[in-house]
């Protein structure tokens, strides 16, 4: 019953953070718009920056990939904004609404499409499951914070 009520609680939440590139760029409140519009809730929300080691940390399962010193520099570069979104099936939701990861393949209408200049620099994440979606909001949010 406990596995029940917390698998339901799971796929109905997921993590964003709008990155430095959209931040920078003065696409904030258009990007939390259109979050918004598509029918998630924010349930926790934060601008702050992360050092280095922080982004590091936080995308640490591509520390061997080639483009890793890259996403770190990037994210670490500027302010970000994190939330934790509520809505049903959000993780896939979510992902669908931002697009692929290179915005080039990224479906029109998609935040991706509109805001993101490239494959490194694409304006957004999204979980890509309910655990990571965990894992990722625990990182940025103590349980006081999120509702
Ligand atoms: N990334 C990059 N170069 C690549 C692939 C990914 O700089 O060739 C960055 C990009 O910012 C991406 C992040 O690393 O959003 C995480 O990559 P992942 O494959 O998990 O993509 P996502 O889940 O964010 O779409």
């Amino acid at each position: 019953f406990a596995a029940e009520i917390l698998s339901v609680y799971m796929s109905n939440r997921t993590f964003t953070m709008i990155k430095p590139d959209a931040t920078s760029k003065g696409h904030t409140g258009a990007i939390l718009d259109q979050i918004i519009k598509a029918g998630f809730s924010i349930k926790a929300m934060k601008w702050t920056r992360l050092t280095t080691e922080q982004a590091g940390l936080f995308y640490d399962i591509h520390r061997e990939r080639p483009f890793f010193g890259e996403l770190v520099d990037f994210m670490s570069s500027g302010p970000i904004v994190a939330a934790i979104l509520e809505k049903d099936n959000a993780v896939a939701d979510f992902r669908k609404l931002i697009g692929a990861t290179n915005p080039a393949q990224a479906e029109e209408g998609t935040i991706r499409k509109q805001f993101a200049a490239s494959v490194g620099e694409n304006a957004v994440h999204g979980s890509d499951s309910d655990e990571n979606a965990v894992i990722e909001g625990d990182f940025f949010f103590s349980k006081l914070e999120r509702y």
